[in-house]
């Protein structure tokens, strides 16, 4: 959406009251400056307002002590500085922490808190990185994913997917260094309010994150893949793929269905064209499905004219889904085979990091406790070679 349509949009929101409130933390300066400008306000209110929202992190309008009562008083009406609460936290300082938080309309998503730890997206030492949320559910069905158990349900609006490193910053009262796009949900299935939180995550007049320390992670949209090489902010690109072939692919991810290795192959050509950047594959390792080392053969052969770095996961155990984590013998030797190809790779082992398998099921178990859903975990006992 250009920002001319999004300032249109936010006017839109203002004329035809009544609206839900619309979330500063999703607002770009054009979009509030076209509010104001209808409200009859100078625009250097505006800037007062963006500089309370994420400078000073006003937890509400009424704290922005040095706009008039009236003005408070009227952007109230139509603006909030929060949408979500912290429901649940697991996890302690210096390991994964775990945020259920939970959204206005009473579902819940999950993010995560890493604390340092060695390069796992390309940069010197990755310090405090943030798993964020990008839907509510997902569509994409792969089959070792607790994300997907009870499918999609909404995207996240740019606001709440900013709000996740907000709420996480002042609750640990720690700054967020780095950024994956890797908890639940397809972030380029929702393409335009992930972009557009990445803007304002990066802005200096916003969060403030380098671009270079945000990494989004895919299934493999194609398409959408070739569409995000064009994006001017010089995020990094991850991509789930758990399987080097066709064949074990489309067991476990059936996206790849869709968007087989070929055409998936051919948007990454272009990606790396562009962007001259080192891609990130994630593969989780699972017993006797992606664990062989012809796969991590083929595995070696995608990886290196990308130049591209692996990241293998051994698999965690999800509640209802069938898999199990390879012995550390398979792991060493999957790993060996990688490294003997030429491939950069990485094995990580520790507990909690293992975010993709593990991912959602913080939320499906509260949303299953509050009647929100059903739980899913009968429907869903998947036999290897089922498909989806
Ligand atoms: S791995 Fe990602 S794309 Fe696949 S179901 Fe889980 S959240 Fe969705």
């Amino acid at each position: 959406m250009s920002l001319k349509s999004r300032a249109e949009g936010v006017s839109t929101r203002l004329v035809s009251h009544p609206q839900p409130p619309a979330s500063l933390l999703g607002i770009t300066p054009p979009e509030l400056a076209a509010a104001f400008t209808e409200m009859g306000e100078p625009a250097f209110r505006a800037r007062q307002v963006l500089e309370w929202t994420f400078q000073k992190r006003a937890a509400g309008i009424e704290g922005m002590s040095s706009l008039p009562k009236a003005l408070r008083a009227a952007l109230a009406e139509r603006f909030v500085t929060r949408t979500m609460s912290i429901a649940q936290v697991t996890g302690s300082k210096d390991t994964t922490r775990k945020f259920l938080l939970r959204l206005s309309d009473g579902r819940y998503v999950e993010t995560v808190l890493i604390p340092a730890n060695p390069a796992l997206y390309g940069g010197k030492s990755d310090r405090r990185t943030l798993c964020v949320s990008s839907q509510v559910g997902c569509a994409y069905d792969c089959k070792f994913c607790a994300s997907g158990l009870a499918g999609f349900t909404r995207n996240l609006t740019a606001a709440e997917i900013v709000e996740q490193i907000v709420q996480v910053e002042q609750h640990t009262g720690e700054r967020v260094d780095n950024l994956v796009f890797m908890g639940m949900g397809e972030p380029l299935a929702n393409y335009s309010h992930v972009t557009k939180a990445i803007e304002i995550l990066n802005a200096e007049w916003g969060v403030g994150i380098g671009a270079r320390h945000m990494t989004v992670s895919t299934s493999g949209l194609a398409p959408q893949i070739r569409r995000l090489a064009d994006f001017p902010l010089q995020i990094r690109l991850a991509i789930s793929l758990h399987g080097a072939t066709d064949e074990v692919r489309d067991r476990i991810m059936p996206v790849n269905r869709k968007h087989p290795l070929g055409e998936l192959f051919a948007a990454l050509e272009v990606w790396h064209e562009k962007r001259k950047q080192h891609l990130t594959f994630e593969f989780i390792l699972i017993e006797n499905v992606n664990d062989s080392l012809e796969q991590a053969r083929a595995l070696a052969r995608l990886a290196r004219p990308l130049e591209a770095k692996v990241n293998l996961i051994p698999y965690n155990t999800v509640e209802g889904l069938p898999w199990t984590r390879p012995s550390e013998e398979c792991q060493d030797a999957f790993l060996g085979a990688l490294l003997k190809a030429g491939v950069k790779a990485t094995l990580r082992r520790e507990k909690g990091h293992d975010i993709a398998a593990a991912c959602g099921q913080l939320r499906l178990k509260q949303e299953t406790a509050e009647g929100i859903i059903e739980s899913p975990v009968p429907a869903r006992r998947v036999t290897i070679g089922a498909g989806a």
